[in-house]
């Protein structure tokens, strides 16, 4: 969702986006596009493109120092993706769509370097290193808005083999989309219908306590009344704040504390490091969403038929058992 206009970056700290001529690009491929599926009518992102790219690049780590796409020493540092499913262009016109619905891959696909240590990751590096990626968020995000053609901005991770992550090295991403997706749109939709729900719900589950994993300078993390994903969490501030650039200092301290914290309970939780899927939302009541994909140490918990062909989650682990364990780790 588009934000105000763009506030100057936090910190004096502007890593610019570096976007190197890519022959690649996948509008120029014909490979790569939105479509849209007439069943749902939502659109499906399709990147012919990515499927060729090498699962390990080689020569080493691309995100090391010195590495393919990390010549010069850094803290965090935000790039474009080199096989990326959207790229930049004219604002799309949705009345402009062809006779099979489907509309160029505009916008932007970023990868965003949490650390230059290569062993490292988001759970690892500490409050003032998570402080750097949560700023880095804010500026990429106020960034991609500001182009025409970029109607939201979702920033996410997936850490771990589990979830697809094929580079090790701690990283993060940032996708613009031409246009609000669904989950985000319904977000705001409910909102609107129904008031704010962490508004709503925030105080009393503070209170009430047994979702609770850990809380302080106005932000908590809880695993939610109804999370769909076992050991899942969300992270959010107490008082309404709808984006990242809205956050102030004392605020970014907050949420770079509270993920510090959670994600290395769930690297100790079983005593491995943890896989999870991370993205942020904002819009409504900025919060950080965690869904792991494990229901124990070993087991992988799939999305199976009775949830993909419903839409209704089941969650094998309660949540209130899941802050418990989340709590003693
Ligand atoms: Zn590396
Ligand atoms: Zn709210
Ligand atoms: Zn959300």
């Amino acid at each position: 969702m588009k934000l105000p206009p763009p506030r100057p970056a936090p910190l004096g700290r502007s890593p610019r986006v570096e976007r190197p001529d890519r022959p690649d690009r996948p509008d120029q491929a014909g490979q790569a596009g939105f479509r849209l599926d007439p069943l749902t009518r939502e659109w499906v992102l399709i990147v012919g493109n990515r499927q060729d790219r090498p699962n390990l690049p080689d020569g080493g780590c691309p995100f090391c120092v010195g590495g393919l796409e990390t010549p010069d020493p850094y803290e965090v540092r935000a790039f474009e993706n080199r096989w990326p499913a959207m790229v930049p262009g004219e604002p799309l016109d949705p009345d402009q769509l062809d006779g099979r619905a489907s509309l160029p891959p505009r916008g932007a696909t970023e990868v965003l370097l949490y650390s230059s240590d290569h062993g490292a990751s988001l759970g690892s590096i500490g409050r003032a290193g998570v402080r750097s990626v949560v700023d880095l968020w804010a500026e990429r995000t106020t960034a991609l808005l500001a182009r025409p053609e970029v109607e939201y901005v979702l920033v996410f991770e997936n850490r771990g083999r589990e979830v697809g992550a094929t580079i090790d090295h701690p990283h993060g991403q940032v996708y613009a989309f031409p246009f609000v997706p669904p989950v985000a749109r319904r977000e705001d939709e409910i909102a609107k219908r129904y008031g704010c729900p962490l508004c709503a719900t925030l105080p009393e589950e503070i209170a009430e306590g047994s979702r609770v994993v850990s809380a302080g300078g106005g932000w908590v993390t809880t695993v939610p009344y109804a999370s769909g994903y076992p050991f899942g969490a969300l992270v959010a501030p107490v008082e309404h704040i709808s984006a990242l650039a809205d956050l102030d200092d004392s605020n970014r301290d907050a949420l770079a504390e509270r993920l510090s914290d959670i994600l290395s309970r769930y690297d100790r939780l079983f005593g491995r490091p943890f896989p999870y899927l991370l993205w942020v939302h904002p819009g409504v009541h900025l919060h950080v969403h965690l869904a792991p994909p494990l229901r124990s140490a070993d087991t992988q918990r799939y999305l199976a038929s009775a949830e993909m062909g419903t839409g209704t989650l089941q969650n094998p682990v309660t949540p209130e058992d899941a802050a418990a364990a989340l709590r003693d780790a």
